[in-house]
């Protein structure tokens, strides 16, 4: 018998990546009702999955910010329930917290956390009946630890991990299993889609210079880390079928070995200035210094000498390929 599994925000990415592997897969073990909101898209995941698929994939509209939609999606599963549910839906924002309007964040809001979470609503009811089912989610470094520039975005997959946690809690009380699958930088059309105040936009304008320059360091950081480190779909996809396919799958599973040095940072020492620090010098390293004088003149020299206080109980952290490494 197959495992029925509904994935959320097919049309691109990792997404379309895993509605592909699993309806391709090679015992057919699955069926997959592949979700997105916009039909019209649905070209890219028929090109990839080469119309051989019939009887493992089915393509159904579902807007998650949508309860109607979600609904009518869940309706229209053929076999009546769903074994595994992947919330894989979301959408970035990246630029200085003082310019995002409110619509904006609003969006990010409804997407990522509304979205996932009325989400879950629908499918639990007989995921509970049923005694049984997964339920993983394409979470994010940006969830685990802050990035700046990322306020909101962090603050949408923060929430995801809690909520996630709390499911957890309870869910293992009805053989659900919850599964997090912590990404770092994918190559997706995620960078394409995000919101993000670009350089030259005249909103920029009104910021303080320190804040601009710093932002103008921020991006080039993430450039260069999406093109050093930024991982292809298909190596996620394998972390999800690792997921899948476990027993006893892990709450949180890691796409990229950077990830579980940064959150251990973050609690090595209870006052949480650690990972601060470190995350500051990793992102604005270059010319932070130089940036610092020019802002603050000789008041800079006070803010440089926090950043130098020894780091316990690590006695130094070095970023090599966008891999941070404790030592
Ligand atoms: P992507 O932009 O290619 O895919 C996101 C998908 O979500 C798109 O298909 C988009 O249409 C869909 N979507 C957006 N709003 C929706 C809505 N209201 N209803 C239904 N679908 C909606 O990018 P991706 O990298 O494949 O992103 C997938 C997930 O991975 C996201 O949750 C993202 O936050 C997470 N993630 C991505 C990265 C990365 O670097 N690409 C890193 C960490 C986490």
């Amino acid at each position: 018998v197959k495992k029925v599994v509904l994935i959320t925000g097919c049309s691109s990415g990792i997404g379309l990546s895993l509605a592909v592997r699993l309806a391709s897969d090679p015992g057919k073990k699955y069926k997959v009702y592949a979700t997105m909101r916009d039909l019209d898209k649905k070209q890219r995941l028929l090109e990839s999955v080469r119309g051989l698929h019939k009887d493992t994939l089915d393509i159904l509209q579902m807007d998650v910010t949508d309860r109607t939609s979600i609904d009518r999606a869940k309706v229209q599963v053929q076999e009546g329930h769903v074994d595994i549910l992947v919330c894989n839906a979301g959408v970035g924002l990246m630029g200085p917290l003082e310019l995002q309007t409110v619509e904006v964040m609003r969006r990010v809001m409804e997407v990522n956390l509304f979205g996932t979470l009325q989400t879950f609503q629908t499918f639990l009811p007989d995921m509970k009946s049923r005694g049984g089912g997964r339920i993983l989610v394409t979470g994010s470094t940006g969830g685990l630890h802050g990035l700046p520039f990322s306020e909101v975005y962090c603050a949408s997959k923060f929430a995801i991990e809690g909520a996630c946690e709390c499911l957890a809690v309870l869910l293992q009380q009805f053989n659900i299993h919850v599964s997090l699958v912590e990404c770092g930088p994918v190559n997706t059309d995620f960078l394409l889609n995000l919101h993000r105040t670009e350089p030259g936009d005249p909103l920029l304008d009104a910021l303080d210079p320190l804040t601009l320059r710093l932002y103008q360091t921020f991006l080039q950081h993430c450039g260069a880390m999406f093109q050093n480190v930024a991982q292809d779909t298909d190596d996620i996809v394998k972390v999800f079928l690792d997921a899948i396919e476990s027993p006893e799958p892990a709450f949180r599973y890691y796409t990229n070995g950077s990830v579980p040095p940064l959150v251990k940072l973050k609690t090595a020492l209870p006052d949480g200035l650690e990972y601060i620090r470190e995350i500051g010098k990793i992102t604005f390293a270059q010319d932070l210094e130089e940036a610092h004088q020019e802002h603050f003149g000789s008041c800079g020299s006070l803010l440089l000498s926090s950043r130098t206080l020894p780091l316990a109980p690590f006695s130094s952290v070095r970023l090599s390929r966008g891999f941070v490494h404790l030592i």
